[in-house]
């Protein structure tokens, strides 16, 4: 479970809380779509992949969620999570409908995408509808995925297309999981990327570029912060 205690945080400036960046719980209900991953660093799939999510679904808002503690991966090799919280602001900051929220990366304990997705409804009230964005990928481990059972039944999946990640090849691996879990999950075919930060990550160590695989801002912090050099 995500630590309480994180809610506010101090920066240097004075106090903030955890939701000062999010957006505002109105009257009216708010549909948002909340992407997590790692994102180390951020590129232009998991950009096209929200924006697309944003116009298809008219989704209000999308809060990208970088990854603490991932329960999934090898905490050694990731990125601190300040350099990958500080990559994501650059990426979202000149679109309006995006946002990135600390709530994982300044958790004391590995976060779960369902205690995750309870915090949500709880900051709102419940006066929210939310949708959790992945790439097809991730839907071939749901089952794997802490009370999966549950979080597809509070929260519906919108699943981008990948390349190497057909649907088809999905529902041959996931077997009888499949039609069960895709009852909860929407399609998004969005133009073939195939990107991911691993390959970011491996071109930067071997010196090749990466302009236009991520945002300018991105790239160059990359190199400010000799990011993924070996
Ligand atoms: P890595 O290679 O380190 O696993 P990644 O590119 O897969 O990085 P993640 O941070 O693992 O990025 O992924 C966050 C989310 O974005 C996941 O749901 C993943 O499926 C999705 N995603 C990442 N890249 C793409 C892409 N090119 N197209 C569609 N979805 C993507
Ligand atoms: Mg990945």
């Amino acid at each position: 479970m995500c630590d309480a205690a994180v809610v506010d945080k101090y920066i240097p400036w004075g106090r903030i809380s955890m939701s000062f960046l999010l957006p505002k719980a109105g009257n009216k209900e708010l549909t948002m779509g909340l992407m997590g991953g790692t994102f180390d660093p951020i590129h232009i799939g998991h950009l096209v992949t929200a924006e697309e999510a944003r116009q298809q679904f008219k989704l209000d808002h999308v809060v990208f969620m970088p990854a603490g503690n991932p329960p999934h991966k090898d905490e050694a090799a990731i990125t601190p999570a300040e350099h990958r919280y500080l990559m994501n602001m650059l990426a979202v900051v000149d679109n309006p409908y995006f946002t990135v929220s600390r709530l994982e990366i300044d958790s004391q304990q590995p976060c779960y995408t369902i205690d995750t997705v309870r915090r949500f409804y709880d900051l709102y009230n419940g006066n929210l509808k939310l949708f959790f964005i992945t790439g097809a990928d991730a839907i071939l481990d749901i089952t794997s995925w802490k009370d999966y059972k549950e979080l597809l039944a509070s929260c519906p999946f919108i699943a981008a297309s990948r390349p190497g990640y057909s649907f088809d090849k999905l529902k041959i691996i996931m077997g009888s999981a499949f039609a069960e879990v895709m009852q909860r999950v929407h399609l998004l075919e969005i133009p073939a990327m195939a990107i991911s930060s691993t390959f970011i990550r491996r071109r930067v160590a071997e010196n090749r570029t990466i302009r236009y695989l991520t945002p300018e801002s991105v790239e160059q912090y990359i190199y400010k912060n000799n990011l993924y050099i070996r």
